[in-house]
């Protein structure tokens, strides 16, 4: 293995001078910043990355004309700036090679580590999401997702890095990309920089937004604040002096710097309160930076006594720190000549979590080689160090879950062909998806390509993915889907489908069958009246229309007798109703209707009786007490039905007989009923034993009393046992 030194002579990279001499930021540069912070061996390794990056990109160019090698390196000293671990500036380095170059993860993974290879390819993913997504439209999901991409925060500050760069050299761009660029970077980066307390980043990523798309208010914006800092030099001179005169009167050790409101957040303020740059007054602060916290708090009594403080503006983030762990107190005073003054005051430390948030927990010490931990361990330590901060304030943690969602949600976003984003819990599957884009999607989808790949209904997604469904008109949902899908949404509509599939289609056939019985009993062109309607619904106890459609369709209620009760023909009682062949119809109300008798129990008139409709044999008629009812299939669908006053005809019902063995007994029997008039239609020996043989008769009678009387006209013969209806 080459020692640092002599990679250093051999490559011989000539320190931070050449800064200075080439004006451009060489990998000499960014090795010999390194070596503030890193030890020798670790920046060799980050040497080794640069010669494998810039041969991978060589003879790239970007669109300034320059090798492509040099944003990686930009990239590189931005991560350096923010003391961040060599992997990631190895990272940096190497971040564009998968997506831009034929380099492999794998390849990757073999000459720097798994851990490397990982950060290069979770950079990457996210730089094909830009591609992807329409990203203005969605920044809040797009956001989300980015963050919920990474398994690694610092795949995000190096994406955040690479985009820093990006929007520095954004001037070689078409003015329409500039803007789309800049809207992009307001909208999505600068609100994870935020995020994660990178305020510095953030800042700057805001300043270059306004310039490439509004370069001319900005110049203007520019301008003006150079003007307002030129006329008040002086006094802002004279409020430093005293500042830092007061202090060493009080004998604190702190350091005082002035700092200019940068652009972005002048142009906001101007925007949102709609004022002109003369009415915003505070340009200039004031930023004091001491050892303690107790010095802080001694520094604002003493900034109070020394100015006048404007009411309403003092913050204490230092009790109660953001979100992002951002502590410091605020203040604002009258300065002399009625200048407003805004004051940060904060310790050493709190400035550097203030400048780099979440980079300042990878601050490498020199000589400090333990990376086992992984990148998760150090943000979860970084969650629960503000959340001890956060308990120690003794305020709500609400702040917190906002953090701990955005960067380990539980939910997941995917994108559907279009690129709009979807967010959908986490384990969340194709028909989820499918139910969360549309119902009519999710109702009738059959599958799926998930990333242009064929994929079954039940299949889990992942971030990031690419979803598209495949639906067919005749599909339709299946129970089985309850057993995977997640999302309430989902279940609820499929339940809904699978009952109102039944409710539909019998709304529909309902609808049929009404109207062929309007058709029969009063001609096609009758037209119902509302008034009509809603008497036979007050009379069924019905809530609407479609209910009734359903209870005909279901069976429930008789189409026709449906009709007449609409019709409300109050004579049709007493008439006596005639079938197609013009015989009285022995069932009331069913013109039209084929009626036929259960052959379980075989009803006879006088018989209490009731009913079912069944596609094919319409309106089943049974005795009230038969089993048969009492199947679900039946008596979901019963109907009460009563025999006509007069009917004419025959009906046929069955009779057991037991007889002892005697012979010429069937003889007598079946002389007996056809004296009673009634037609034997079917004989079975249905049993036989030493003594007694059963018998069964199907005969005809015309009613139950005549029934009744073949009955006990049986019972009367010496050989008959037992006699009953079957
Ligand atoms: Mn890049």
């Amino acid at each position: 293995m080459t020692s640092p030194d002599s990679v250093k002579s051999q490559l011989s990279y000539p320190g931070k001078s050449s800064k200075k001499g080439s004006g451009r930021y060489l990998i000499s540069d960014l090795c010999s910043d390194l070596e503030d912070y890193l030890k020798s061996t670790q920046v060799a390794e980050v040497y080794r990355a640069y010669l494998f990056g810039a041969h991978a990109h060589e003879g790239q160019k970007r669109i300034s004309g320059e090798p492509y090698i040099f944003h990686p390196i930009a990239v590189a000293r931005i991560m350096c700036e923010m003391r961040m671990d060599y992997k990631s500036i190895i990272a940096a380095l190497l971040h564009d090679v998968i997506e831009d170059t034929p380099t492999l993860k794998e390849q990757l993974a073999e000459d720097f580590g798994d851990e490397v290879a990982n950060l290069v390819d979770g950079v990457s993913k996210l730089t094909h999401l830009d591609s992807v997504s329409k990203a203005e439209q969605q920044a809040e999901n797009f956001r989300k997702m980015l963050l919920a991409m990474v398994k690694d925060i610092r795949v995000i500050l190096i994406k955040l890095a690479d985009r820093l760069h990006n929007m520095r050299t954004l001037g070689a761009m078409r003015a329409d990309k500039r803007r789309r660029i800049s809207k992009e970077t307001i909208e999505i980066y600068a609100p994870i920089a935020n995020r994660l307390g990178i305020y510095n980043l953030r800042h700057e990523l805001l300043d270059l937004s306004i310039k490439n798309a509004y370069p001319m208010r900005y110049r203007v914006l520019k301008n003006a604040c150079k003007e307002v800092v030129g006329h008040r030099k002086e006094i802002f001179l004279t409020i430093e002096t005293a500042i830092k005169d007061r202090l060493k009167v009080v004998e604190i050790k702190a350091k005082v710097k002035h700092r200019r409101k940068n652009i972005y957040s002048i142009y906001r303020k101007m925007k949102e309160k709609k004022i002109n740059f003369k009415e915003l007054s505070d340009v200039y602060g004031v930023r004091i930076l001491c050892n303690s916290v107790d010095d802080c708090y001694r520094i604002l009594g003493v900034m109070h006594n020394l100015y006048k403080p404007i009411p309403g503006k003092f913050k204490d983030y230092l009790a109660i720190p953001k979100a992002n762990g951002y502590q410091s107190l605020h203040t604002s005073l009258f300065g002399p000549h009625g200048v407003p003054i805004e004051v940060q005051i904060r310790t050493k430390s709190m400035e550097r979590v203030a400048k780099s948030g979440i980079a300042a927990h990878w601050l490498y010490k020199k000589g400090d080689d333990n990376s086992t931990e992984t990148a998760q361990t150090r943000a979860l330590e970084w969650l629960r160090g503000l959340l001890e901060m956060q308990q120690k304030a003794g305020s709500s943690l609400e702040f917190l879950e906002s953090v701990k969602v955005d960067l380990f949600p539980d939910e997941i976003y995917v994108f559907t062909p279009h690129g709009d984003i979807k967010k959908l819990p986490r384990g969340a599957t194709v028909v989820d998806f499918a139910y969360a884009v549309h119902t009519d999607i999710g109702n009738t989808c059959v599958a799926a390509r998930i990333e242009r790949r064929m994929s079954p209904l039940s299949s889990r997604l992942y971030n990031g993915q690419l979803v598209e469904i495949i639906t067919s008109e005749q599909s339709r949902p299946h129970p089985s889907w309850l057993n995977y899908v997640i999302t309430a949404k989902a279940r609820t509509h499929i339940r809904h489908f699978l009952k109102s599939l039944q409710q539909e289609e019998a709304e529909i056939l309902g609808q049929r069958l009404l109207q062929q019985a309007i058709n029969q009993q009063v001609g096609k062109e009758y037209i119902l009246e509302p008034n009509q309607v809603s008497h036979v619904l007050e009379n069924y106890r019905l809530n609407d229309y479609q209910d009734l459609l359903s209870e005909i369709g279901l069976g429930n209620r008789n189409a026709s007798m449906v009709v007449k009760a609409l019709l409300d023909d109050q004579d049709g009682e007493d008439v006596t109703q005639l079938d197609a062949s013009g015989k009285p119809l022995p069932i009331k109300g069913t013109e039209g209707l084929v009626v036929s008798y259960a052959k379980c129990c075989r009803p006879v008139p006088g018989d209490h009786i009731v009913s079912h409709f069944s596609q094919g044999r319409g309106l089943v008629v049974h005795r009230y007490n038969c089993k048969n009812m009492y199947d679900p299939q039946h008596s979901n669908r019963k109907q009460d039905v009563q025999w006509a006053e007069h009917i004419e005809g025959e009906f046929q019902t069955g009779i057991r007989v037991e007889v002892n063995n005697q012979r010429g007994a069937l003889a007598r029997m079946a002389a007996t009923i056809s004296d009673m008039s009634s037609n034997i239609e079917q004989v079975n020996q249905s049993e036989k034993n030493g003594l007694i043989t059963a018998i069964e008769f199907i005969i005809t009678v015309r009613d139950r009393i005549h029934l009744a009387r073949i009955m006990k006209k049986l019972r009367a013969l010496a050989a008959v046992n037992k006699i009953f209806r079957i």
